[in-house]
This record gives structure tokens, sequence and C-alpha cells, in this order.
């Protein structure tokens, strides 16, 4: 079998997808995709493709270490989210091929069912627990929130004590034996952060993610001694190397993007190099539908499971949802908050390829929004 064909299909809200098609005719999807930076990991899956076409798509293992290091240069958002993309596609092919779904490939099922948490918006507490409350009545047992917007560099008291009522107007809501995670967003200085956990922590939430930004890990170790919160990162980190800085730093939840962190291959490997260290996998999901099955099979197969990130509903989504581009959207259907198990061969969804290709022929050109403070000067969106 030879990889025949590489399409890209980039398609709103904000998505890219890539369908690689076989010369026997099996046909893999895969989402390739930085939000806000599609254009350009298109570009990057079309130079790749130029080595992939023509090869055995069975030898996922080989075309990985020759799509991430064959180059020279390496790494970063852009190149380590084009491989991730085909990476997914290719297991789609292999599972195909083989008559299983990929995580019968990655060594069967270790779970049922798979925990998943929404998003919640809202700027004010009222706003909040009315979004808190739908959420709950859905049957999430989990949810997210942005803890804040922009974010002066030192929060002055009010500043902190809006965070706080926003946080406790969810929990009032949901009460003790549901959970409430935050996004920090990699919006506040560390001295920010020092300053809001222990205000945050008697709302006790299950975690809080990217406190500082990426190129700040540094910080880490600082903060997981200051806070009894349990501290997550990783959607800005592009491989297992990335890792283990956070890991050796005492981070508790590891949240690799599978479009982004190498695809299945590689968060594979960064779930194992962080069960070394007894931390959990909460992979970052706010894409479509292709990279959410993704997360799934290795979810179903990951014993050092935490909870999964998906789309439904999230506000940056306008127009079309999830669940569009899929010919059945049963499986990726939640119960009680919880995915069950799938088991058809590949990633296990079946793209609704007319959908898609219909959806192409206006292509978004979404980008994150720039934020300013007061003075005029750049604000972390
Ligand atoms: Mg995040």
């Amino acid at each position: 079998m030879k990889i025949d064909r590489i399409e890209t299909f980039l398609v709103p809200p904000r998505w890219l997808f890539c369908r690689v098609e076989t010369d026997e005719g099996l046909v893999g999807w895969g989402e390739p995709v930085v939000e806000g930076r599609a254009e350009v990991v298109r570009s990057a899956v079309e130079v790749l493709a130029e080595y992939l076409v023509g090869q055995d798509p069975l030898r996922i293992e080989h075309h990985w270490q020759v799509l991430t290091k064959g180059g020279f240069y390496r790494g970063g958002p852009v190149l380590s989210s084009a491989v991730a993309g085909l990476d997914q596609a290719l297991w789609d092919i292999a599972g195909q091929a083989y008559g299983a779904p990929v995580h019968a490939l990655l060594g069967g099922p270790v779970r049922e069912r798979v925990r998943i948490y929404s998003w919640i918006g809202g700027d004010e507490p009222g706003e909040v627990a009315e979004a808190a409350a739908a959420q709950s009545a859905a049957g999430l047992t989990g949810v997210k929130m942005n803890a804040f917007g922009r974010l002066s560099t030192i929060p002055t008291p009010a500043e902190v004590d809006a965070i706080v009522e926003r946080v406790a107007a969810a929990r009032a809501v949901l009460g003790d034996d549901r959970d409430i995670a935050l996004d920090f967003h990699g919006r506040a200085s560390a001295a920010a952060v020092r300053r809001i956990l222990p205000e945050l922590a008697p709302l006790r939430p299950l975690f809080v993610e990217e406190p500082v930004l990426p190129d700040q890990v540094h910080h880490l170790r600082d903060i997981v001694n200051c806070s009894p919160i349990p501290i997550a990162t990783g959607e800005r980190l592009y491989g297992r190397s990335e890792f283990l800085g956070p890991l050796q730093a005492g981070v508790a939840v590891v949240q690799p993007d599978l479009s982004h962190a190498g695809g299945i291959s590689e968060v594979r490997r960064i779930a194992a190099l962080a069960e070394t260290y007894g931390a959990v996998l909460a992979p970052h999901c706010p894409l479509g539908p292709i990279a959410l099955a993704a997360s799934l099979q290795v979810a179903f197969a990951t014993p050092n499971f935490l909870i999964q990130e998906q789309s439904i509903g999230i506000h940056y989504h306008r127009g079309s949802e999830l669940l569009d581009y899929l010919v059945d959207p049963e499986p990726l259907r939640f119960v009680d908050g919880y995915i069950v198990r799938f088991d058809a061969p590949g990633l296990g969804v079946t793209v609704d390829e007319a959908a898609v290709r219909s959806a192409a022929r206006t292509p978004h050109a979404w980008r994150n929004p720039i934020w300013h403070h007061d003075d005029g000067s750049f604000a972390e969106w």
C-alpha cells in the first residue's frame, strides 16, 4: 500500500483537516492546525507531503522520525502540528488496514468511558453561575473557565476579589462533587499567580492551567510549591523534551494537544514520561472532531489519564460545531459527562467528506483577539 495523495481543507470555525488517500482506496483523516495560524500549518503539511506521497502508510513511527527530524530544523508549533495531523491520519489508515480501533493498536483499552469537561463563559458572577448550572443540567461532572481576562501585572485587591467571586459563583452552583478547572491562559505574571492562588485555594479547583507562559516554565517549581491547587500545563509545548522541565518542577497534569504535540505517536510518549512523575494526562482539545477522536483513542488506552477537553458550545465557534463534519455524530455524544468507548476501526469516526469539501469553499481566516492594557501596551490574551 502506498500513499497517493494528501489534501488539506480549511474549514470553519477555525480548523484545518487533512485527508490522506492510499492506492488501495483507504482514506485517513487528521487535524493539523494551530489556532489562528491554520494557513501556515497548511503550507507545512504541503512541504511534508512531498516526502510522504509514495510511502507505505503503515510505517508510522519511521515516518514520524523522518518528518520531525529529517528537515534539520525541528519542533515548534507549526512543524509539530503539521506532523501531528499527518500522524493522526496514518493511525486512522493503519486501524482500517488492520480492522482495529487505534486504541487496540496502542495495547488495548484500559477504560470503558472517558470523562470530559465543557467550557463555561461569563464575565459577571451571575453569568458564570448560569453557565455552570446549564452544564450541570447537561450532565457534565467537570467544567473549565477562564479565571480572568486581561490582568494587571500586579493585580489590585479588587481584581483579585473579582476573580475569586466568579469562581465562587461556579462552586456555589456545582457543589462539592463536581469539578471546576481554571485556565490562567498564560495571562498572569508569576507575581500575580503567587498573589491569586492562595485566594482561590479554598474553592478547591481541579487544577490551574498555564499559570504562566510556556517560556516562563522556570517559575513552575515555585508556583507548585506555593499552591495546594494542582498545576497543569502543556497546550503550548510540542514534544516530550518540552514536558520534562514542567514535570521535574512538579506539575500534576500535562495537557499536550493531539494536534500540536506530534500526534498520537508523541502524546503516548508524553503520557509515559508523565507516568514516571506520577502526573496525569488531560489533553487540550478546543478543536474539531478528528482531533477529539484522536484524543479519545489515546484516552481509551492510557492508564494515567484524568479528563478530556472538548469544544461543544465553546465561545470561539460561531456558525459551525464539532459534530457538523461527521456522517454519524453518535460516537462523540456524551452521556452523564462521559464519552463511551467506541470500537470502529481507525480513529472510529467517519468524516462527512461532502460537508468538508463544501465548507472549505468558504475558508475561515480566524485570528485570536489582540488585547491591550489601559496605557495602550500589549496584554496577553
Ligand atoms: Mg488553556
